[in-house]
């Protein structure tokens, strides 16, 4: 077994919870009134490791939209489809330091990272454009679905149309970013601008819960193999590049700070959502909709400060 005394690192993780629970920082997402109306309240964690042992804690059978922890998951599918070699045409490998939606390119003129949404939308308009590009909007999607679901141990992944209807209404910068990127000519060839668009929205709003999002986490930290059912979803390279990324651009402009202090790589999105990968041990769903003033959850950040704080998990640990 990985964690030999599960019960007693459950213990410990039971406790972190409680603690992470009085912590009432952060203000829920207001853009969309989807998001708006969430409790602050919520909080869940779940654990599940890299031979299948499960913990969850909370909240962890409530729905929530994925937004940006949708972000590696479909750059994991670029990659493993069309290689690093031609998804890095189109993305760098560069933190912004800047918002993740910033008006900005790299000196390149592309997009810094696929953590970002420019970056993440143009990842978007290479698997609808580029991979199997004679699939519909439909059958993209249908596709990009069933991917997330093996990358969940093939469990049913929902999808708010509520949320992508207010996506697509508040989306001026996204759409901003996308005219600045065509602007230069950024997207591959024949992409349908509207399209690759709607794809990205569709991606952030793919719903599911605590306890499926650790399966996702656990099959990164796994090299690609789900624990559960041990489906090869991804090869090891391109969950190598994936977890790089995360570990220096998953958590905004916080990512930095976030790479000293825990020395994980996770990722955070709006809805308050925080995926969490300890590599070739466990993938860790933290959610809770309060965010700090860089967006990143203020139960999920105090939860992994604490966490290294007790195991040796920063990946630095144990030299
Ligand atoms: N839907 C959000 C957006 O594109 C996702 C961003 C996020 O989770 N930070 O603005």
């Amino acid at each position: 077994l990985i964690i030999p005394e599960f019960q007693e690192f459950t213990d410990h993780i039971e406790d972190i919870y409680w603690k992470c629970k009085d912590n009432t920082n952060g203000t829920v997402a207001s853009y969309i009134p989807q998001l708006k109306r969430m409790s602050p309240n919520y909080w869940g964690v779940s654990i599940c490791t890299c031979d299948g042992q499960r913990y969850s804690i909370g909240d962890t059978a409530i729905p929530f939209t994925i937004q940006s922890c949708s972000k590696p998951l479909t750059y994991g599918l670029a990659l493993d489809l069309l290689g690093d070699k031609v998804v890095h045409k189109f993305v760098g490998q560069e933190p912004s330091g800047r918002n993740f939606n910033e008006l900005i390119l790299d000196y390149n003129k592309k997009p810094h990272n696929p953590m970002i949404n420019a970056g993440a939308i143009l990842i978007c308009a290479l698997l609808k454009t580029t991979v199997a590009p004679e699939m519909t909007l439909a059958e993209k999607f249908d596709f990009t679905m069933n991917y997330f679901e093996r990358l969940a141990g093939r469990e049913d992944i929902g999808f708010n149309n509520a949320v992508f209807l207010s996506e697509r209404e508040a989306a001026d910068r996204n759409y901003a970013l996308g005219f600045y990127m065509r602007e230069h000519k950024c997207f591959p060839d024949n992409s349908n601008f509207k399209e690759c668009m709607d794809f990205y929205f569709q991606c952030c709003s793919l719903e599911s819960n605590c306890d499926l999002v650790s399966v996702i986490g656990a099959t990164l930290a796994n090299g690609g193999i789900c624990p559960l059912t041990e489906e090869k979803v991804l090869k090891p390279e391109s969950v190598r590049d994936v977890l790089s990324l995360m570990h220096s651009c998953g958590m905004y402009d916080y990512s930095g700070q976030f790479a000293f202090k825990v020395g994980l790589p996770a990722k955070s999105g709006v809805s308050g959502c925080l995926l969490v990968v300890i590599p070739n041990v466990m993938g860790i769903c933290l959610w809770s909709p309060p965010l700090d003033h860089l967006g990143n959850s203020c139960r999920g950040v105090q939860f992994c400060e604490e966490l290294v704080s007790r195991f040796n998990f920063h990946r630095f640990d144990n030299l």
